[in-house]
């Protein structure tokens, strides 16, 4: 394997029609989740990934599973739980540019991870082990399981990528603070975003952030900026990398998933540091054009194409 990674993915309803939800009758369903984007990116581009989760044993965790194995990773780590549910969420349409996101996840079969669902011979043939701060927030359980995951990593060689990917709703802001800080200091490569970096360490210049990432533990720093690109900071090597310009942005989420699988991608084909979070940066600027999180992930062929068309020389 070249990337295992570890989180909930859950059904996404969205109603097709704009207005308060109780008078939609027709929705449309997409499988959705972090942790498995970055999988299914990393799959489109050539790579070997494998997704650790728990589905509730209905229909709605038969439908991840088959996507997510349709599209090429391995999931023969998943396991279904008899006893809870699928995690579910709901993108309502309030106006045009107002959007109400409710989640169904709470004790979703996902959040009853635990120790018992890794095994440390998998992961210890991963070149990398991907999680993200969705998972610790999940449950105390879901905490322990990540922490597990990054001490079979680590003591077999495995490099671990953290992605904070702050989400405010599930926890209070002083115990995400801490724990974000905890496991961003235990990963061998972190990839915040400013915001979130903003929200770990305070308010400061992207390289004083960076910074602080890494003399919290972290060995590589890779910053997202949004459209501006990103701010690497590690030992070998600091600076910008610009980001690939988007005619049109139609749907900018997953675009930070996209761009891990693209940076990780390129340390994988044995890139440069910059030069893997330029190819990071192409993957998320790709994403930003097509809707849906997974659905603008390209193939090596697209991804070549795109690069070669907005070509630069500044790395
Ligand atoms: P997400 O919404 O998925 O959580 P994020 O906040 O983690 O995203 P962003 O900084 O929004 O991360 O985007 C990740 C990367 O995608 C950026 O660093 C950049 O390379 C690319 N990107 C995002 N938005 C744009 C844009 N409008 N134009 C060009 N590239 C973009």
């Amino acid at each position: 394997m070249d990337v295992i990674t570890l989180g909930e993915t859950m059904v996404l309803f969205t109603p097709k029609s704009s207005g308060l939800m109780r008078y939609a009758g027709d929705f449309s369903t997409k499988v959705a989740g972090a942790e498995s984007n970055v999988a299914i990116g990393l799959a489109r581009l050539g790579h070997q990934t494998g997704w650790i989760s728990r589905l509730g044993k209905d229909e709605f965790g038969e439908k991840i599973q088959s996507f997510i194995r349709g599209e090429g990773v391995d999931v023969s780590q998943v396991t279904f739980d008899d006893s809870a549910s699928t995690g579910l969420y709901f993108k309502e349409k309030l106006t045009a540019n107002e959007l109400r996101l409710k989640y169904y996840r709470s004790d979703s079969a996902a959040s009853r991870m635990s120790d018992d669902d890794l095994d440390e011979t998998y992961i210890s043939n991963a070149r990398f082990l991907h999680v993200t701060g969705i998972t610790p927030a999940l449950s105390e359980h879901c905490f322990e399981t990540v922490l597990k995951a990054m001490e079979y990593a680590h003591r077999n060689g495995v490099t671990v990528v953290f992605d904070p990917n702050l989400r405010r709703k599930l926890w209070t802001d002083s115990y995400a603070r801490q724990v974000l800080r905890k496991l961003s200091g235990m990963a061998d490569i972190v990839l915040p975003g400013i915001d979130e970096a903003e929200f770990i360490f305070g308010q400061s210049d992207h390289e004083s952030l960076a910074q602080a990432f890494f003399d919290n533990g972290a060995k590589t720093v890779i910053m997202k900026l949004g459209k501006k690109g990103a701010y690497v900071h590690s030992d070998q090597s600091k600076g910008f990398v610009e980001g690939f310009p988007v005619e049109q942005v139609v749907d900018p989420v997953g675009a930070g998933d996209g761009f891990a699988a693209g940076c990780l991608s390129g340390l994988i084909d044995g890139l440069g540091l910059k030069e893997a979070v330029k190819r990071g940066n192409a993957v998320g600027a790709m994403v930003t054009m097509v809707d849906g999180d997974v659905e603008g992930l390209p193939g090596k062929a697209r991804l070549t194409e795109f690069m070669n068309r907005t070509h630069r020389d500044d790395v």
